[in-house]
């Protein structure tokens, strides 16, 4: 029976990066991971965020942006294109060699770090005195390893609806929205979170009916509400997503011909609409299944999350969880922050991961991103602020690039002019979040970002523009 230091179950983001680091500090270390590639006829490592999430999403993002530039912007610059068309099933082809050449990036660094990979699931079997003793099940054949440390980090699933199963054919989760190789002429998206913003803007691009219904009564609830705001304007007056919020959702039938779904509008109006296609976007649930859990006794809260402590040491000694698999926000890097805290906390050092400066991005046209508090938390917990606010309308570089949309806003503490917060919606802002992500977790004041040099003509003119504001100094506004 091999033996490790260190054995991690699943490989993603959280995953393969924290066996990368443990390895890298002089653990024997194992992963063991689950995923096949989308043939189903080899492993694949990554997980969600590499093969059906983060990277596949924005592949696609970007080719329907060309699409949609192609026909909507290139006129301006003087560019004429003869007969326009789209290939869905091209790009799609492109994204899975993106996806192909980072999975197999994983593979390569576990071989150069000496990491044993090991495909299968895995699942606790019990104890041998101190050591664990986790099954790797590979399509019935079975072997068994012992780990001193166990890391869990088999992430998440799509949350299911009752009213209607995932066919990936019709009804779609995220592989699905992924992996279509024909325009639907209407879409039906259920959620208006990150996901389903982004596929109906994916698809809306390449010319696609898209309606997204929502349940909650307010759009992008975690964000800003006055950047949310201005995101649904531009979603639904210029882009022509048709979001529907505070509906609830009825009968969903897949006739054969079509996705019909029966749900009642805000106002009480019932209504039924049929999609060619639907997706279904309502949010992610931990995923342990397969773990066997029960084996050691390793504690879930009620909403199925393992549980764990701000350090993701769970109840059993030994034994730690990162990633979607525990509390916080279901996102790639706060997954491998955590994975490599972990490792290096097995080595005995003590890292620290700070949960305020997480950056947040929605990467729909223009983007969304944030850090830190909102002015609704800021005023919910009674803590005197201050705001500047600049747009990107008046920006050269925005304009030059055709995208002089979009507004940033710094809040800072009203008295000491601590950073609390950075809200942006604009273009490439995925990006200058960085900047605030930095400041919150250096303490900076809005007068440090303000009097730190800015090159011109750039988009981080529109940050500093901002940061000036929040300092009652604005030159442009
Ligand atoms: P996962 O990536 O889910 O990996 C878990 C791995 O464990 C999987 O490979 C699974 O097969 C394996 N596994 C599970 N159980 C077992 C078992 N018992 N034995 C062996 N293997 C097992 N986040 C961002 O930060 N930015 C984005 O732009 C972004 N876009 C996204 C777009 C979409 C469409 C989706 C669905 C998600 C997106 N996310 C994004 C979220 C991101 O993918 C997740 O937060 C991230 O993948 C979580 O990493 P993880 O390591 O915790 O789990």
């Amino acid at each position: 029976m091999s033996q490790y230091d260190v054995v991690v179950i699943g490989a993603g983001p959280g995953g393969y990066v924290a066996a990368i680091r443990a390895a890298q500090l002089g653990f024997k270390t194992a992963c063991i991971d689950a995923g096949v590639n989308k043939a189903g006829d080899a492993p694949a490592l990554g997980g969600t965020c590499l093969n059906v999430g983060c990277i596949p999403s924005k592949a696609l993002l970007q080719s329907s942006e060309h699409f949609h530039a192609a026909q909507h912007d290139f006129a301006e610059h003087g560019i004429t294109v003869g007969d326009l068309k789209f290939d869905a099933a091209k790009m799609i082809e492109r994204k899975d060699a993106i996806v192909t050449k980072l999975t197999g990036g994983v593979k390569f660094l576990f071989q150069k770090n000496k990491v044993d990979s090991l495909h299968g699931v895995g699942s606790f079997k019990g104890k041998n005195g101190d050591a664990y003793q986790i099954e790797v099940d590979n399509k019935g054949e079975k072997s068994v390893v012992e780990a001193k440390h166990v890391i869990v980090a088999t992430g998440s699933v799509p949350r299911p609806l009752p009213q209607v199963a995932i066919d990936n054919v019709n009804v779609l989760d995220n592989e699905g929205a992924l992996n279509l190789t024909e325009v639907p002429k209407k879409l039906g998206v259920i959620g208006s979170g990150v996901i389903g913003l982004e596929m109906g803007s994916v698809w809306n691009r390449v010319g696609s009916e898209v309606s997204i219904l929502e349940a909650a009564p307010t759009f992008l609830a975690a964000a800003d509400q006055q950047i949310a705001k201005e995101a649904f304007k531009y979603f639904t007056k210029e882009q022509g997503l048709a979001i529907e919020l505070g509906v609830k959702i009825g009968d969903i039938k897949d006739t054969g011909n079509g996705v019909s779904v029966q749900f009642e509008t805000a106002k009480g109006e019932a209504k039924t609409e049929t999609f060619d296609k639907l997706i279904v976007a309502i949010g992610r649930i931990p995923n342990t299944n397969g773990l066997n859990t029960e084996a050691v006794g390793l504690e879930k809260d009620e909403r199925g999350f393992v549980k764990v402590d701000g350090d993701c040491r769970t109840n059993l000694p030994n034994v730690w969880a990162i990633g979607d698999v525990v509390r916080g926000p279901m996102l790639a890097h706060k997954a491998s922050d955590e994975g490599v805290a972990v490792a290096e906390r097995i080595a005995g050092q003590k890292p620290h991961i700070d949960f305020n400066s997480v950056p947040f991005v929605i990467y729909t046209d223009p983007e969304i991103a944030w850090v830190g508090k909102t002015e609704e938390q800021l005023k919910a917990e009674g803590v005197e602020y201050k705001k500047g606010t600049s747009g990107f309308g008046a920006n050269g570089r925005a304009l030059a690039m055709g995208k002089a949309k979009g507004t940033i806003k710094v809040l800072a503490d009203a008295k000491t002019d601590r950073i609390l917060g950075v809200h942006m919606i604009g273009p490439v802002v995925s990006e200058l979040v960085s900047e605030g992500v930095t400041g919150i977790e250096f303490s900076a004041s809005s007068e440090d970002i303000a009097r730190i040099i800015h090159a011109h003509p750039t988009l981080s003119e529109v940050l500093h523009e901002a940061a000036l504001a929040a300092d009652k100094r604005a030159l442009h506004g």
